[in-house]
């Protein structure tokens, strides 16, 4: 889940009605090692090393820090040493660049999709086929809404919402919104093939931002990077997950040799913490949303010119017997 900062509202965007309040997703599992026992299964870097397609895991669970292993070893692998699901999707992205474009020429719902499937071929093994298994929504903030993302999880399939943030030009929030779908789809990779009696502890996902989740997130932003020239916007990563455990979940303060392993400084992530404190936080965030506005002012031009882009209202429900984790 991405952490929201607080932005003026738009007289243009449709606004979410009460009805479509999101429900808070609290984990109903808690660490449990005897269901750890009965469900966890291997996956092998010798096993992952012999994929060449999009392939089905194995059914049953596994220990997340053994998927991020994974994930961290296709994303980290060099250009010459990628798979051949990997070179084609990477060649897909060089040879089609307009439909990865953030220009407008794209609905926000393509843009998503075809940003979806490359992150899936290039670092997630084909695991997260969408529509399938996962599924991405771009809608407005519903009333309540503190957070710009979040994906729920049950069973073998997901459900990504990224949500609209009306006070900022929508070039901007399209570049955002992809990067919020990377973090969301590491949440729906772990949370599909993850083990559900220690996904808590914090070597595994922890409370939802845990070591498991860090390693993978670095490697795959790092990879997105180097691969696709894809930067983050500044000041959202590894870090900002963190300080949102840190502040919201009660995460104890990681060690500095550990924090080192995300090139995250002790200062940094004190400082990202004490952002998300009431008063001085609030305060520092809009002021940084504001000179973010004004650099933006041309790229607000430049959505009022592009007409096609559409923003398609999708209703999301949900279903009550499904697992929902809080992520
Ligand atoms: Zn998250
Ligand atoms: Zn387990």
């Amino acid at each position: 889940m991405w952490p929201f900062r607080a932005a003026a509202p738009s007289p243009t965007r449709p606004t979410a009605s009460p009805e479509q309040t999101e429900p808070r997703f609290e984990s109903s599992y808690r660490v449990n090692r005897s269901y750890c026992r009965s469900h966890h299964k291997p996956l092998t870097i010798e096993f992952l090393k012999k994929i060449t397609g999009p392939i089905t895991i194995p059914s049953g669970r596994f220990e997340a820090r053994t998927l991020s292993s994974a994930a961290v070893h296709f994303a980290n692998l060099p250009e010459n040493k990628l798979n051949a699901l990997q070179r084609s999707a990477l060649a897909d992205f060089k040879a089609n660049p307009g439909k990865f474009s953030f220009d407008g020429r794209n609905s926000v719902e393509e843009l998503l999709d075809a940003w979806a499937t490359l992150f899936d071929n290039l670092f997630f093994f084909g695991t997260l086929p969408k529509d399938s298994r996962v599924s991405v929504k771009f809608k407005p903030k519903s009333p309540g809404v503190d957070y710009l993302a979040h994906c729920v999880v049950w069973a073998r399939k997901s459900r990504v919402t990224i949500y609209d943030d009306p006070g900022k030009p929508l070039v901007f929030i399209l570049k955002e919104a992809v990067n919020s779908l990377l973090h969301e789809l590491v949440h729906a990779y772990l949370g599909m093939y993850g083990c559900h009696g220690c996904h808590r502890l914090w070597e595994e996902e922890g409370n939802s931002h845990g070591i498991a989740f860090l390693d993978t997130m670095f490697a795959v932003s790092n990879g997105a990077r180097r691969l696709l020239n894809f930067k983050a916007p500044k000041g959202e990563g590894c870090k900002t997950s963190l300080a949102w455990d840190i502040h919201d979940e009660g995460t104890r303060f990681p060690e500095e040799e550990i924090l080192s392993r995300w090139k995250i400084s002790r200062k940094a992530l004190m400082k990202s913490v004490e952002g998300y404190k009431e008063g001085d936080g609030i305060k520092k965030a809009a002021k940084k949303e504001a000179e973010t506005l004004k650099k933006t002012q041309k790229g607000e031009r430049m959505r009022m010119k592009k007409k096609r882009l559409m923003i398609r209202f999708i209703d999301s429900t949900s279903d009550s017997k499904a697992l929902q984790l809080r992520i």
